[in-house]
């Protein structure tokens, strides 16, 4: 049994604005282990960037505790790249570098490093206009990577994209969090995308988001996602999640 790198305690979060008060997170429990992959999905505003936007350090929990294993360093990659217009992919592989104050030749190369074994060496000087939007994504993951993160928070990283470009960029994610031995927290609303890369399904309640259900996914013969998706418990999870889900329009 691996150990835990996290636990999240009683976790409740509420917003205070000049409306009123938004409950957003309600005694949430969970341990996530180390270089696990755990996929969150939940209704529309039920408040999972809201855990993720905690987990980073950019929101204060109302109430509960976030325990880490040890200093755990977080990386945060957003639903769109984010990737600056005006400089080149090696420029925007090296701003958290930067930001952090921990850019240095030491640090350099491993960023120029990560870009030649992911395929961007040729495009390192190039400027992400120049880039497929899947290509921009990896640049955004890369970026993230650099200042390398025990712990990755994917707040629907796929979502902006076309689905051929999805499923691409799943086995591309994950191969490369498994060659970096990285743990994962993601959150999609792709219930296909969550079975076929995760170790463990999530599914939370509408707000205040509670855990309502949590999954082991277990597929024979399980590999890299696209394949995954040909498991025969496949459909067994999705229509056990689309259940949870209970999605009304
Ligand atoms: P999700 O990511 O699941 O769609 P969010 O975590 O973004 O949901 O939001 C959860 C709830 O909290 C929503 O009702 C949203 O309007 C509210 N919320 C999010 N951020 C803030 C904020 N900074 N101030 C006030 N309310 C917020
Ligand atoms: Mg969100």
């Amino acid at each position: 049994m691996q150990e835990n790198i996290l636990s999240i305690l009683n976790l409740r979060k509420i917003y205070h604005d000049p409306t009123g008060e938004t409950v957003a997170i309600d005694n949430l429990n969970i341990d996530i282990k180390d270089k696990e992959i755990v996929a969150f999905v939940g209704p529309s505003g039920c408040g999972k960037s809201t855990l993720l936007a905690i987990l980073a350090g950019l929101e204060k929990e109302s109430d509960g505790k976030i325990l880490f294993n040890g200093r755990k360093k977080i990386g945060f990659m957003l639903q769109t790249d984010c990737l600056m217009p005006w400089r080149t992919v090696l420029e925007n592989s090296l701003i958290g570098l930067e930001i952090s104050k921990t850019l240095n030749q030491e640090s350099r190369k491993k960023v120029l490093e990560l870009l030649d074994k992911y395929g961007l060496k040729d495009f390192q000087d190039k400027y992400p206009s120049s880039l497929s939007g899947g290509m921009k994504q990896r640049v955004a993951l890369i970026r993230t990577l650099a200042t390398n993160p025990d712990i990755l928070l994917l707040d629907e990283p796929y979502s902006a994209l076309d689905y051929q470009t999805r499923l691409a960029l799943s086995n591309d994610l994950y191969k490369i969090i498994k060659a970096e031995g990285k743990t994962v927290l993601m959150i999609t609303h792709d219930i296909a995308e969550a079975i076929s890369l995760a170790d463990r399904i999530v599914v939370l309640t509408k707000r205040p988001c509670k855990i309502k259900k949590i999954y082991d996914v277990n597929l024979t013969n399980k590999g890299l996602p696209i394949e995954n998706r040909k498991a025969p418990e496949f459909s067994y999870y999705y229509d056990m999640i689309w259940r949870d889900l209970d999605v009304h329009i």
